[in-house]
């Protein structure tokens, strides 16, 4: 069994300065990972047809598989059609399902239809024409020597429905993958190091097939085992020992053994207990909420929040003392609990989590300075209050902001 292996080639003079984010790559490489397809290599190019030849043909000679998106739009700038004609020796011929979907997504919003978008049906002779149902550039399969090469428009969910309609299966299809099984376990509370060191021993006896990898994001540490092997059921069921005996050396820590976000892992908490949570946010400014209500079916458990932004707010809507703000400030231990009782009452719910802080970068004091935050979390009966120091910037506070006073609620739910 040979390691199968692809190479995403992305296109667009947008994501060479930054315009754009390859967002694409990322996405494809997960699902060929789950495929069992080995993404060796992403290369991010103009639209240039010299660059577009060259990279067709590095990538070809070290990947069985080469993946393109971009450039397939109606503009003058993008030239990866007449390209992939040049490379493959074809030329364009119009493809007649192609033209009746251009025509008819054309007339059925009433729009003219332009030469430009007629030429979208004008393919290379000798793919094969992938439909794509959510726009009006076809994705195109070729092979030659022995190789397969896809084209893509580079719009992320044109790309994504050519890929999981017929990309993906027609992969699976053709190669004979090994199966590729995840599973992860997300702590929290102790750097990265800290964590290799005490696991250290069970890291050293993995098998090759068996691999770890750690990814911390925000305040959480993701630790990832992947098993390779013949069959997914065998696959599993060898990782899972492994797993469990990972997860034995980290109770005090974990926070999950899937790989779910924190929303999600709070959520299920309250679903199980029919409970609810309402939050107060200042400094956040609606990301704790954005976060809970990402997942679908929150509304079992979260009422809503009140983002107190000003002082005036924190005082109409949480009623806050006037007295309170101006003693302590609103970053302060005594101003988030009242946030907290007051978002208790408003919401009526069995737990809430209270926000303020400084995210920088202005706004700060010697005493208080940028990255100081306070927390609070829990109801009338059990409380938290948490001071943090953060270093990060405006928008890195804000989600460690979140991920921690989330976290935070979780720790108090258990206890
Ligand atoms: P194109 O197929 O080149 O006409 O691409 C259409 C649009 O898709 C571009 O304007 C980008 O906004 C977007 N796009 C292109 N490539 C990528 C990529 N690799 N990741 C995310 N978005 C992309
Ligand atoms: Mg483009």
């Amino acid at each position: 069994m040979g390691k199968i292996t692809a190479s995403i080639i992305t296109i667009g003079d947008e994501l060479l300065i930054g315009q754009t984010i390859d967002t694409n790559s990322a996405w494809m490489a997960q699902e060929l990972n789950a495929l069992g397809i080995w993404v060796h290599r992403r290369v991010a190019i103009g639209d240039v047809k010299e660059d577009i030849l060259a990279t067709l043909a590095e990538e070809a000679e070290v990947a069985d598989i080469v993946l393109i998106t971009g450039g397939l739009g109606p503009t003058a700038d993008d030239i990866t059609k007449p390209t992939l004609c040049e490379y493959f020796q074809t030329r364009l011929v119009q493809d007649a399902a192609t033209l009746q979907r251009v025509l008819h997504i054309f007339e059925s919003r009433g729009l003219p239809i332009l030469e430009r978008n007629v030429a979208q049906a004008m393919v290379p002779e000798s793919c094969t024409v992938i439909a794509n149902e959510r726009g009006t550039a076809p994705g195109m399969w070729f092979e030659k020597d022995g190789k397969i090469y896809v084209s893509m428009p580079g719009v992320p969910h044109e790309m994504k429905g050519i890929m999981e309609s017929y990309v993906l299966p027609q992969l699976a299809a053709h190669f004979n993958t090994p199966a590729v099984v995840h599973r992860t376990l997300i702590t929290s509370g102790m750097g990265e190091s800290f964590v290799a060191e005490r696991i250290a021993p069970f890291e050293a006896k993995l098998p090759p097939h068996i691999k770890l990898a750690y990814l911390p994001s925000y305040s959480l540490l993701k630790l990832r085992l992947t098993a390779f092997g013949a069959d997914k059921v065998t696959t599993a069921a060898e990782l899972t020992v492994y797993f469990h005996e990972l997860a034995a050396l980290l109770p005090d820590i974990t926070v999950t053994d899937q790989d779910i976000s924190i929303g999600e892992v709070l959520g299920q908490l309250l679903k199980e207990r029919g409970q609810t949570v309402g939050t107060a946010e200042s400094c956040t400014g609606g990301q704790i909420s954005t976060w809970i209500t990402a997942v679908p079916g929150s509304s079992a458990y979260y009422k809503g929040s009140a983002i107190t932004y000003a002082n005036e707010m924190k005082m109409k809507l949480l009623g806050v003392k006037a007295e309170t703000l101006q003693t302590y400030g609103a970053v302060s231990e005594e101003t988030v609990k009242e946030m907290l009782a007051g978002a208790l009452q408003l919401l009526e719910t069995d737990y809430a989590i209270a926000v303020s802080g400084i995210m920088g970068p202005d706004g700060g004091t010697p005493e208080k300075p940028v990255g100081t935050v306070w927390v609070a979390v829990g109801n009338r009966e059990k409380m938290t209050t948490i001071k943090y120091h953060l270093r990060y910037d405006r928008e890195r506070n804000t989600q460690m902001t979140a991920v921690y006073a989330m976290n935070e609620l979780r720790r108090l739910i258990l206890e």
